[in-house]
């Protein structure tokens, strides 16, 4: 079972995923949990480049293309070698914030970067995804250091969310969308609610 935990910057959903990570470990399943861009060697590399602040002038399709090669890497190396012993993937980010972040974020054609997506990932869909919705001035009011994309500019972080809420909205079965102001306990508890329906 894979799970993804998705919305912007500064949200809460490493503590969600640490959440159901904890939860889900002591109901007795393996859990690996992991995030994008990043998590492992390769993609230490990558995501070096993308949040780099002294990264100028990467191109939108350049950008789009890093993240859809993390992604490939991630998945090839350990989402899909963890899901095929039966572990549940808990994930911070995948396929839609790209489709957020560059497609609707960098304003690049979103039926484009979802294919280039589809391919990168061999098609592999979350069972579930969790989005923490919040105004991205709050989100961003918390965070201390801004990486590369965080200190984007202008209504990007805006075009972000409406990103996101327009995916949750295509696909409704596969999407949990949460307030990410509720209480951290409300947020976690929706969440295993909808977590323990999936694992029967
Ligand atoms: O904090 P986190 O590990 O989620 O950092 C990833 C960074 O990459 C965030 O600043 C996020 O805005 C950015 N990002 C992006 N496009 C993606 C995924 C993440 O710009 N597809």
């Amino acid at each position: 079972i894979f799970i993804v935990f998705e919305g912007g910057d500064g949200v809460g959903k490493s503590t969600q995923a640490e959440l159901l990570t904890a939860w889900l470990t002591s109901r007795g399943r393996e859990v690996v949990r992991t995030f994008e861009p990043g998590d492992g060697p390769v993609n230490a590399q990558i995501r070096r480049i993308l949040l780099s602040r002294a990264t100028e002038n990467l191109s939108p399709r350049a950008e789009a293309l890093l993240f859809a090669a993390d992604k490939a890497q991630h998945v090839d190396a350990l989402v899909r070698p963890a899901l095929a012993r039966g572990a549940v993937v808990v994930s911070d980010r995948y396929v839609d914030s790209t489709l957020a972040y560059q497609g609707a974020g960098r304003v690049l054609e979103l039926a484009e970067v979802e294919r280039v997506n589809r391919w990168a990932t061999d098609d592999l869909r979350p069972d579930l995804t969790v989005l923490l919705d919040l105004d991205p001035t709050l989100g961003l009011a918390g965070i201390a250091d801004a990486d590369r994309m965080e200190a984007a500019g202008g209504d990007f972080h805006a075009r972000v969310r409406a990103g996101f809420l327009a995916l949750a909205e295509r696909d409704p079965a596969r999407y949990l969308v949460l307030p990410a102001r509720d209480s951290r306990e409300a947020i976690a508890d929706a969440v295993r609610v909808r977590v323990a329906a999936l694992l029967g």
